[in-house]
């Protein structure tokens, strides 16, 4: 059993590794104006189309130094990381939910959350294709959960009044500080991962969005400009999806 948890967490981290590096290239390509990544991988710099040994996640990028084979330019140190990324927050998912539908579930929301929030944090833009993928994909596993017609109302109540909340408080600081707080995506986002979490997760997970937010914030605040929320609320979201339920039964043991 052990030696199966073992392959399968290894198999899960290959996956992650190469969604990662997929979902990076889109989102790098679709600044450019590609929907989605066409043709053979390409050093951006020369062109020199990359073989299979240099496809190998984070292992070719160390191997080769961080520089392209054929012009010897640095390559970005994004690749490695959202390698990195992927493979941790995919292992992470089998290792705490093992062999279920819910970890298929979660393997999918990730992913739709690391395009958004690789994608917002080039371009400041929450797109909605990843979105509407989630959307999908909660209503596609709902027959997946035992409880799930109290997911599904619970959820969906979840998603409006927190939506309405949000977009409300975010009118108000708009008025207040004269300048956009929170983006339209970011609602939309917020409302969307109210879905999966029912209410007690989705109030984590606002909290934390908010924490990481503002350390985001303080972090780039040196170089003067905005800052994209959405990498904070997909973080958030990776956070709660593994932690959430204990973090939430632990507080209201308290009382
Ligand atoms: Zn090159």
């Amino acid at each position: 059993m052990l030696y199966l948890t073992i392959y399968l967490t290894f198999i899960s981290a290959i996956l992650g590794a190469v969604m990662g590096s997929f979902l990076n290239c889109w989102a790098m390509r679709y600044e450019t104006g590609e929907k989605y990544p066409r043709g053979r991988s390409r050093c951006p710099r020369c062109g020199h189309v990359l073989s299979a040994v240099e496809l190998v996640p984070v292992l070719s990028w160390i191997a080769l130094r961080g520089r392209c084979r054929s012009c010897h330019e640095p390559i970005s140190v994004r690749y490695p990381i959202t390698e990195l990324i992927g493979a941790a927050v995919f292992a992470g998912i089998y290792l705490k939910y093992g062999l279920s539908p819910y970890t298929a579930e979660l393997m999918i929301l990730a992913g739709c959350l690391m395009l958004m929030a690789f994608i917002d944090f080039d371009t400041m833009i929450l797109p909605n294709g990843p979105m509407i993928m989630a959307l999908i994909s909660w209503a596609a596993f709902l027959p997946a959960h035992e409880d799930w017609k109290r997911r599904a109302v619970s959820g969906i109540i979840t998603a409006l009044v927190l939506g309405a909340i949000i977009l409300t408080v975010s009118l108000i600081m708009d008025r207040v500080t004269k300048r956009e707080s929170l983006g339209g995506g970011d609602i939309k986002l917020l409302a969307l991962l109210a879905l999966y979490f029912g209410p007690w997760q989705s109030l984590l997970l606002v909290i934390l969005s908010c924490l990481i937010g503002l350390t985001f914030a303080f972090a780039l605040r040196a170089k003067e400009k905005p800052f994209p929320f959405g990498p904070a609320i997909a973080i958030g979201a990776v956070a709660v999806a593994m932690w959430g339920e204990e973090v939430v039964g632990w507080y209201g043991g308290l009382f």
